[in-house]
């Protein structure tokens, strides 16, 4: 099978990494990539959001599976165009992955399906939506109905904050279109674990659970971040916890997609909030997440290529995915000044004692090449990932790889799976 893999992330290279190892695959093709990925297949200069590029790209090498790994093609409907060029992707349609597109949307399906999830009400306008939350007074969460980048989404602990929030989504737009309308919902209490299927159709199939850590600073402090680590499975959310949400956050949520005619097919994401009335559902995303994809694949021991040819084509059989039952965590090190300005150009080498470590990989994000040596070139530059028996020996292992890596402006989490 000759595939395309897009994105060029540290999910992306863990992705990249099952596919190369498949021996139904006769070519790789990753667009854009990164220099971690190039001994895993050909890098391709098509951005990952660039759908008419991506597609022409696949005609002309004769792609016959294209492989999405962040939201944004799909949001953009990549699938969708595949599917009129007569290829198969492994990822949802534009109209199914509205499930991440939309906030509202996924809060319609979820009440439609009967899926557990905080009361909300959607505004179109500031006036009432200001309204609503002096009634309700607070905590009280905000959110741009669109994709904002996980920054549209405020949880506020006042009124007055709750009203800034509305203001600065509907009045002064500053997520764009994202912030056309606003969804306000109920404040849930709780613990969050991220539950992740591969799914067809009607058909899911569990993949596992992971808590990821979304904060800078060690002890969950300082800004939001894309995600500084993740442990999997998350303590006390093991294989019984993860069918049985399964059943109730996603699989009604298939059911409602096939009976509207928009059936999903693709990796789901199911952000839950572990309340004390149970789990209830915070957000779908359409996709792997990063870091927890890489904290999860390192584990899968079967072959990865007929699971994304069965999303395309609907025919998903769990028969044939199997991981290990060890635990992972992932760590990411990021570039000093990251998330805001992060210093780009270090030089940085040690992957390989550091995948000398038993059960480590490092998988590569915002990297380049420069004259023959490795350096840093983004905000997340790199995921140091270990799995062992038990998580303790995970994270003793994950330290160890981290320590192992030479480049002096990483910045990274010492508390990732405390
Ligand atoms: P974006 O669209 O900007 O990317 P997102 O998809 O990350 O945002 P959500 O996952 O809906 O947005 O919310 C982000 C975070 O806000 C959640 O991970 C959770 O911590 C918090 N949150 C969301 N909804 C609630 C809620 N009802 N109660 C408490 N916390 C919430």
């Amino acid at each position: 099978m000759r595939v395309l893999l897009v994105g060029s992330g540290g999910r992306e290279h863990a992705m990249a990494a099952c596919l190369a190892r498949s021996p139904e695959l006769d070519a790789l093709f990753i667009a854009p990539g990164n220099p971690g990925m190039a001994a895993l297949g050909t890098l391709v200069p098509v951005k990952a959001d660039d759908v008419t590029g991506l597609v022409a790209f696949a005609r002309s090498e004769g792609i016959d599976l294209v492989v999405p790994g962040p939201e944004a093609p799909l949001v953009l409907g990549l699938t969708d165009a595949c599917m009129e060029a007569g290829i198969a992707c492994a990822g949802p349609t534009q109209a199914a992955a509205a499930l991440e597109g939309s906030k509202s949307f996924t809060k319609d399906i979820a009440d439609a399906a009967r899926i557990p999830t905080a009361r909300w009400e959607r505004f179109e306008d500031p006036e009432p939506a200001i309204a609503f939350v002096r009634l309700r007074g607070a905590p009280i969460v905000i959110k741009a109905d669109g994709l904002a980048a996980g920054k549209g989404v405020v949880v506020a602990q006042t009124v007055a904050e709750a009203e800034a929030a509305i203001n600065d989504i509907m009045t002064d737009r500053s997520f764009g279109t994202a912030g056309a309308s606003v969804v306000i919902e109920e404040c849930l209490f709780g613990r969050e674990v991220s539950l992740f299927a591969f799914c067809a159709d009607e058909r899911a199939v569990l993949i596992g659970a992971a808590r990821d850590h979304k904060r800078i600073g060690e002890g969950d402090t300082g800004p939001n971040t894309g995600g500084m680590g993740a442990i999997s499975p998350p303590p006390g959310f093991g294989r019984r916890e993860q069918e049985e949400a399964l059943d109730i956050m996603v699989r009604p949520m298939l059911r409602e997609m096939v009976r509207r005619g928009t059936p999903f097919r693709g990796i789901i994401f199911a952000g839950l909030m572990l309340t004390e009335d149970g789990p209830k559902l915070i957000e779908y995303n359409v996709r792997f997440g990063d870091p927890e994809a890489q904290a999860l694949l390192i584990r899968l021991k079967s072959d990865l290529l007929p699971v994304f040819a069965a999303l395309a084509d609907g025919r998903l059989n769990d028969a044939n995915i199997v991981f290990s039952e060890d635990a992972s965590i992932s760590v990411v090190m990021a570039a000093r000044g990251y998330p805001g300005k992060p210093v780009s150009g270090g030089v940085i080498s040690g992957i390989d004692r550091a995948e000398a470590v038993p059960g480590v990989r490092v998988f590569q994000a915002g990297t380049a090449e420069t004259d023959g040596r490795l350096v840093a070139a983004g905000g997340r530059v790199l995921t140091v990932c270990a799995m062992a028996p038990s998580p303790e020996e995970a994270r003793e292992r994950a330290y160890q790889g981290v320590a192992a890596i030479r480049w002096t402006d990483a910045l990274w989490r010492r508390d990732i799976g405390l």
